[in-house]
């Protein structure tokens, strides 16, 4: 009996409910209850105005209220557009609540927004950049925050052959890694699409300058999320090609990768300028924050060692490697940072040296 009452309870309750749907294309009303909360719409929007003329005691207020309680919010959902979400409410009723659109200009979303590839500016050369740009890092709106809290392990420059092209910071494992400007997330890989950076995010910031963030434990961001200065993105981790929990950082321009060390001061954990004029003889592997500009323009005309990578094939040994080559097994060693016992494995890449 207590079953057939609340089946009839259900029935001229909740009916009247589905029938005050405003989406007339809805008709089937099963089918609003499994695609709840898209379809029911409850409009009891509480607006508390302080009109103390209106009313002459409290009391008066209180009896004019249809509803006593005021509903709580519990839950957000997503929908299709990024900028609204669903509030619920603790009373069954919720509400659309849009998020405001960020302050980034347009082209910044546009302009070879790369998503599924950590590196989007790949037509883009250096000789194409123009000779310096003023870069406003920040302002009284827009702030700044140290990537992650660690001593500086690795500096921009060319290591063991390669160029390691942004800071190693040794943040300690699970700490969390920040925004460093505001901005928006072009990129939020897992390590294995990534290669040698692990799990990264990609931040593209208003100024056209874009933030990586590579090695992480685990990224809490997605692609064109908006990220304020100083908002945790991430977990620092040891993914990708790495030895040991760090946060590789590196600031690029135009996929063009300048010292980080120009910008931050890490030791300090300080930004060295509100503004920032980046030139072109920054882009090399040479250039770095320490060198006055003249030192950088003749570092900058120093041409990276151009290396062969060697695939191993069945049969390979690094000393057969090493002798083909003209070189020795301790170079291609160091080159690769593996010791000499290694194994080699069939398809494994070598940096000849
Ligand atoms: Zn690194």
């Amino acid at each position: 009996m207590k079953r057939l009452s609340l089946i009839l309870f259900i029935i001229l309750f909740a009916l009247p409910v589905f029938a005050q749907d405003p989406q007339p294309e809805e008709k089937c009303w099963l089918r609003r209850i499994f695609s709840w909360p898209t379809t029911v719409v409850h409009d009891t929007i509480y607006i508390y105005v302080d009109e103390e003329d209106d009313y002459d005691d409290d009391e008066d207020m209180v009896e004019n209220e249809s509803s006593g309680s005021i509903p709580m919010p519990f839950d957000t959902l997503n929908t299709v557009d990024k900028y609204r979400k669903v509030i619920l409410f603790d009373n069954g009723s919720w509400l659309y609540f849009d998020i405001p659109k960020p302050d980034l200009p347009d082209f910044i979303s546009n302009d070879h927004w790369m998503t599924d590839q950590v590196h989007a500016y790949y037509d883009v050369n250096v000789k194409d950049l123009p000779e310096e740009v003023d870069l406003i890092l920040c302002d009284s709106v827009h702030g700044w925050h140290i990537p992650g809290f660690g001593r500086m392990v690795s500096t921009y420059k060319l290591r063991k052959g390669h160029k390691h092209q942004g800071v190693d910071l040794g943040v300690p494992f699970g700490e969390p890694i920040y925004a460093a400007f505001d901005g928006i997330v072009r990129v939020a890989l897992p390590t294995k699409l990534t290669g040698g950076y692990g799990n990264v995010v990609v931040l593209r910031h208003a100024n056209g300058l874009e933030t990586y963030y590579g090695h992480m434990s685990q990224y809490i961001v997605e692609t064109d999320d908006i990220v304020k200065a100083g908002d945790i993105i991430g977990y620092c981790g040891s993914t990708g090609r790495s030895t040991g929990p760090h946060l590789h950082f590196e600031t690029r321009y135009m996929g063009q990768s300048f010292d980080p060390e120009r910008i931050f001061d890490f030791e300090k954990g300080a930004l060295r300028d509100t503004t920032f004029t980046l030139k072109k003889h920054y882009f090399s592997i040479y250039s770095h924050e320490g060198q006055s500009d003249k030192e950088s323009e003749v570092a900058a005309t120093q041409v990276p060692p151009k290396h062969v990578t060697y695939t191993v094939k069945k049969g390979d040994t690094l000393g057969g490697i090493a002798k083909k080559h003209h070189t020795t097994v301790k170079k291609i060693c160091k080159a690769n940072n593996i010791s000499e016992k290694k194994t080699l494995k069939i398809g494994q890449k070598l940096i000849i040296p």
